[in-house]
């Protein structure tokens, strides 16, 4: 279907954008038909134009239904700082400014309104809506409202009223996650005619995607942070005291970095974010809660330091790196001992939740298979590009990505790796399969602890055969070999090692074993696309372009993002415009933010001071 020729138009003038990318222009050509549709695209792969876009077209008002009022403060900045009228109506609002936003409702004002699906239905805004005559509505995180999906929202099923109260409005449902139980499932709840059904590619490829073996959590991480100073960083971790611990040892070495999780109080948490979205912090290190409200497109850096609980939680939480198209890596520290952990949160989160039997089975067994998906993710030696695509049941194109760890060939063998394993396995038979992957690792390095003395295994013949290696290491092998299934491990509170018919065909010689070095450094190389990303940029420049962005940013209260995102500040350091014409063909620079800050811009490429912006 040929796209409405004002389309284009608008893109440039508001935006700063060359061309829609082509599911956006499914996506917006199926709105302006009035056609019900589906948008399935990965976090970054841009949602929110497809439905603000089409009511520039027609001067219409539309509604988006978002889950979060972090998330929803954000677009409107974002989109206030290109002159969009755009309003979000939620319970952070005092009555008056409620009031406010209903009076330019009702006269016509707005292109966008964003609201809560339970402000949506509990507050007489329906009515309004109907007396405005709304006819599209947009329902972002539309999985929210699957109860398959990873995130479910009771209040989101609600939402099904909105095909009654608004029959000729068309519904447009937007979500991240592609299974197609959950696709059915929003079709279904919404009641969508005929939507047209459109997804996206799942590959991000400016993500360089890294999995390391965790041996020093705290170090590693210091490491990897060390490759990106300056730069917005999120590191997530499996518990609210384990963010605190890490950040303040981040904080001890000079990184601003703070901790954020669901244990601290809201304001904290609020003051939080915005620091991170206004660059006063640098690195948010968090549980899951944290990046749900934050839009910063420029996170150039995402670690876990354990394994996520399944592949859509992984794509989602990366996913907020790079979202504005530049180079940014994602590592995962992972150890075997996760998968444990996770697996006996599981199970006791089934039992506490009160459920009939087959329900918590079922329960249980579909957590452990997403959790089990991902431990194959993080323990085979295949393109990390390939391996996530077909996750989510696309194909992935290329041989090789040139932006994984094992593609850029940073993995290496441990040499002599099967005697290395005969050793361990040989020390769990000594200690007669008795004990946890801990006192394993202590006999074998050698340690007279009080444990492997109490128990006089100090003369043992296993005693200090790796006496070489130090304690994280041993235990990263022995959980390697778990991993593999060449030892097995019990359950319970206190799990110990043990050896199974695999361990034996190790022992006797006739299995050899592959093991991965476990190293604290990684031996990141950079990606060809990183280079890319910075060819003919000025970088003096782009840094002063991003200073002078972080103090219009405070003087407005705004994050700075949503001032100009970075890969308007590199096409302007590799552009170095001298006329407003030229500046305004550098991506991102549309009529209104040429007209803000052109003169300060086009000082600061010129060297001179920049013009006062107000
Ligand atoms: P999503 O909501 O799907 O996570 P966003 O809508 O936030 O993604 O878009 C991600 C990034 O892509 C943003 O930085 C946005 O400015 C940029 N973007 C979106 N569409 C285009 C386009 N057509 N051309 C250039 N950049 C775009
Ligand atoms: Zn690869």
């Amino acid at each position: 279907m040929p796209l409405d020729p004002r389309v284009a138009d608008l893109l440039q003038r508001w935006w700063g954008f060359d061309r829609l990318r082509p599911l956006q222009s499914d996506a917006i050509a199926a709105a302006l038909a009035g056609r019900d549709s589906l948008v399935v695209m990965p976090t970054g792969g841009g949602k929110s134009l497809c439905y603000q876009l089409p009511p520039l077209v027609g001067d219409s008002t539309d509604v988006v239904i978002s889950p979060l009022v972090a998330l929803m403060k954000d677009q409107v900045d974002a989109l206030e700082a290109i002159g969009y009228p755009a309003a979000a109506l939620h319970s952070g609002l005092s009555a008056a400014e409620r009031g406010k936003i209903r009076d330019r409702l009702a006269a016509g004002e707005l292109r966008l309104l964003f609201t809560a699906p339970e402000r949506l239905v509990n507050t007489g805004l329906l009515d309004v809506l109907v007396r405005v005559g709304v006819r599209r509505f947009a329902i972002d995180e539309a999985h929210c409202i699957s109860h398959w999906g990873h995130d479910f929202r009771p209040e989101y099923r609600q939402l099904a009223l909105l095909r009654d109260r608004f029959p000729d409005a068309s519904l447009h449902a937007f979500t991240a996650t592609a299974t197609p139980r959950v696709r059915d499932d929003i079709v279904g709840q919404l009641s969508l005619h005929g939507p047209a059904l459109l997804v996206g590619t799942f590959d991000r490829p400016n993500l360089c995607y890294r999995v390391v073996p965790r041996t020093d959590r705290g170090g590693q991480v210091l490491e990897i942070l060390g490759r990106h100073r300056g730069a917005a960083s999120i590191v997530y971790c499996i518990s609210r005291k384990e963010t605190e611990r890490l950040a303040s040892r981040l904080a001890a070495a000079g990184i601003l970095a703070r901790p954020y999780h669901a244990g601290l109080d809201q304001s904290e948490r609020r003051r939080t974010q915005e620091a991170f979205a206004r660059e006063t912090i640098d690195v948010g290190v968090a549980t899951v809660a944290f990046g749900r409200g934050i839009d910063r497109s420029d996170v150039r850096l995402v670690i876990h330091t354990a394994l996520p609980t399944s592949g859509e939680a992984y794509q989602q939480e990366t996913g907020r790196a790079g979202r504005d198209g530049l180079a940014a890596e994602c590592v995962l520290l992972y150890s075997s001992a996760d998968v444990f952990s996770w697996e006996s949160l599981i199970r006791k989160s089934a039992t506490e939740a009160e459920l009939e039997p087959d329900e918590a089975a079922a329960l249980v067994a579909g957590q452990l298979e997403h959790l089990h998906a991902m431990r194959r993710y993080a323990q085979s030696a295949r393109c990390r590009h390939a391996a996530l695509s077909e996750y989510f049941g696309q194909i992935y194109p290329h041989a090789a990505c040139g932006a994984c760890d094992v593609c850029l060939g940073e993995t290496d063998a441990l040499p002599e790796a099967t005697v290395t394993a005969q050793k361990i396995l040989s020390c769990v038979a000594r200690v007669e399969q008795r004990f946890g992957v801990r006192h394993v690792g202590e006999v074998l390095r050698g340690a007279r602890t009080e444990g492997v003395l109490r128990h006089g295994h100090e003369r043992l013949s296993t005693f200090g055969l790796l006496a070489a290696l130090d304690q994280r290491t041993v235990e990263n092998l022995v959980h390697q070999l778990l991993d593999q299934e060449l030892l097995q491990r019990s359950g319970g509170d206190r799990p110990v090692i043990g050896l199974n018919e695999r361990s034996w065909e190790v022992l006797r010689g006739r299995r050899p074993v592959v093991l991965l070095e476990p190293r604290v450094g990684s031996a990141a190389r950079p990606t060809r696309i990183e280079a890319d990303d910075w060819q003919g940029v000025d970088r003096d420049l782009f840094e002063r372009l991003r200073s002078w962005r972080r103090r219009v940013a405070d003087a407005r209260g705004k994050p700075a993002w949503t001032i100009l995102d970075d890969k308007a500040l590199r096409a302007i350091a590799r552009e170095r415009p001298a006329s407003p014409a030229a500046l305004l063909r550098c991506r991102g620079i549309g009529e209104k933010r040429l007209a803000d800050f052109g003169a300060a811009i086009l000082d600061l490429v010129a060297g001179r001071p920049p013009a006062e912006v107000e």
